[in-house]
């Protein structure tokens, strides 16, 4: 039975193989690709008929409504749909949060705003310093000083203007206490060199010719390149002269103006002092800048 089964297995592969093998039975291959195993032709996939969305026609709700809508991109959105999603987007919580930030924005600006006056004003302190206008200097930086009292610094340079412009207008003690808060500066604001200079005024001022003397020397130790320096210590001597009437108190005195003048006989500040050291000299009096301006308006004769 088996040999029959197998023969009459064999026949019917054998008829089967007589018809196209390849698009016979079930498991035919289609060649072309566009034929279904008995050999219909595959219909294309329908294309999914596109019909556009009414512009009145809520993407969200799908209501429609009379007239055309807003948009949220491409999507139609009705007013309700839109509060719904502001709500969602922004919830309460976050619009307190925003809230929160914008009035801390607001208060730290005007809290702020004192530094920011107090920068500008820094700022034009030095512009004006550098203009050579010590008055306005100090007029900003005073002004700075009391926007920004935490600031060390600005305090301090407000004290360093308010020192030099003491000192031009020969307020010498006065100078001298602001130098005292001024004492951390950088040396190349040469604070030392103003605190000698104050301290030689105050001397002149109270009459204490021999310190004025000692400090001018101080001074011209630390910058001997200046005609200033050397003239101040022949003050010094002409004053020490004045009251002594010492002959060579006079001739140190000479000596010294003979120095600052190989240094500069040009200067109207120099011109100026070298004229009321040698009215000292001659007339053994000792009297204020001021009064020696009204005396000699077009200065004094120098040898
Ligand atoms: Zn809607």
């Amino acid at each position: 039975m088996k040999f029959l089964n197998s023969v009459s297995s064999a026949r019917s592969q054998s008829d089967t193989f007589k018809k196209d093998p390849l698009r016979s039975g079930r498991y035919a291959i289609s060649l072309s690709g566009d034929t279904e195993p008995d050999g219909q032709i595959v219909p294309e996939n329908p294309k999914p008929e596109i019909t556009e969305w009414p512009d009145n026609k809520c993407a969200f709700c799908e209501n429609k409504f009379e007239s055309t809508l807003a948009k949220l991109g491409t999507h139609p959105i009705c007013d309700n749909c839109k509060t719904n999603i502001d709500k969602k987007i922004f919830p309460l919580w976050v619009k307190m949060f925003f809230g929160g930030i914008l009035v801390l924005v607001v208060f730290s600006l005007c809290w702020n705003f004192r530094f920011y006056s107090a920068y500008k004003n820094v700022n034009r302190a030095f512009v004006a310093n550098a203009e050579g206008d010590g008055v306005k200097a100090e007029v900003f930086m005073t002004q700075a000083a009391e926007q920004a009292p935490e600031s060390g610094d600005i305090i301090t340079f407000a004290h360093y203007y308010k020192s030099i412009n003491l000192l031009v207008n020969d307020r010498s003690k006065q100078a001298l206490d602001e130098l005292e808060y001024c004492k951390n500066l950088d040396e190349s604001f040469k604070v030392n060199q103003l605190v000698l200079s104050a301290e030689m005024g105050a001397a002149y001022d109270t009459k204490d010719y021999a310190l004025f003397l000692k400090t001018a020397k101080a001074a011209l130790s630390i910058d001997t390149t200046s005609a200033q320096s050397w003239a101040s210590v022949a003050s010094a001597y002409a004053c020490l002269y004045a009251i002594s009437s010492t002959d060579s108190l006079k001739q140190r005195s000479l000596e010294y103006i003979n120095k600052a003048k190989t240094i500069d006989t040009v200067s109207d500040r120099s011109k100026e002092y070298y004229g009321l050291i040698q009215y000292r000299l001659d007339s053994k009096q000792i009297i204020s800048r001021t009064a020696f301006h009204k005396q000699f308006p077009n200065g004094y004769p120098t040898k």
